[in-house]
């Protein structure tokens, strides 16, 4: 998108102005600036990094939709890449990093696996989709995607950042949006958004077992 399409259609600029002057609206400036700068965190989960990382090499150069300043750092990023196997000793981490980077802030999930679970969906080790946990904007499904599908999905990224508008924008809400609770790596996975759930029937297990033990107890005095 250069300079040029700042301009509003349907307000025809004459020629000889036209790259110094652009009739535009505030929505569209402020899109126009995001999407041209969108910074992904640099971190790779599995063999879809390798993809990532290509798209980034001189080939495929994702740099030049202004995405050059990759960081393995939350601190100044827009965009979360998952490019791999997300594993339930990752999911913390994953989660954590999520909550600390600043709005506005989107999700990419990139390949099977992270978009739901891959080759090893419902594996004891693995999570079924990354959005199982955090928000995702982007799916790009393959095992793994290619880089030109990977750069498919920034394409989508950028149109969905061109369609939002600055009233309505989750960020500029007076309600701050909470944080999503970290999940728990016990003897297994646990989302602190389900203990109520997770009580409840370990309650009502342990009071079938005490039935059980009843039962059996009452049998062997019978006999
Ligand atoms: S989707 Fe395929 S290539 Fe990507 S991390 Fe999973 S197994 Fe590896």
């Amino acid at each position: 998108m250069g300079v040029e399409d700042l301009n509003l259609p349907g307000y025809e600029i004459p020629s000889a102005m036209k790259g110094n002057i652009a009739i535009t609206t505030l929505d569209r400036i402020y899109n126009w600036c995001r999407q041209n700068s969108v910074w992904p965190m640099m971190f790779g989960l599995a063999c879809c990094a390798f993809e990532m990382i290509c798209s980034a090499a001189s080939r495929f150069d994702f740099s030049r939709f202004g995405m050059e300043v990759m960081r393995p750092s939350p601190r100044q990023a827009d965009l979360m890449l998952v490019s791999g196997t997300v594993t339930k000793k990752m999911i913390p981490q994953i989660v954590r990093l999520y909550n600390q980077m600043s709005e506005p802030k989107y999700v990419l999930a990139m390949g099977s696996c992270a978009c739901g679970g891959g080759p090893f969906k419902e594996g004891y080790s693995v999570v079924s989709g990354v959005d199982k946990f955090i928000p995702v904007d982007v799916y790009v499904p393959g095992c793994p995607p290619t880089p030109q599908a990977l750069l498919h999905g920034f394409a989508v990224l950028r149109k969905k950042i061109e369609n939002e508008s600055i009233r309505t924008v989750r960020w500029y809400r007076k309600e701050a949006v909470p944080e999503i609770p970290i999940p728990v790596l016990g003897p297994d996975l646990m989302d602190p958004r389900r203990y109520a759930e997770i009580k409840a029937y370990a309650a009502e297990k342990a009071q079938q077992r005490e039935q059980e033990a009843a039962g059996s107890l009452n049998e062997g005095g019978q006999a």
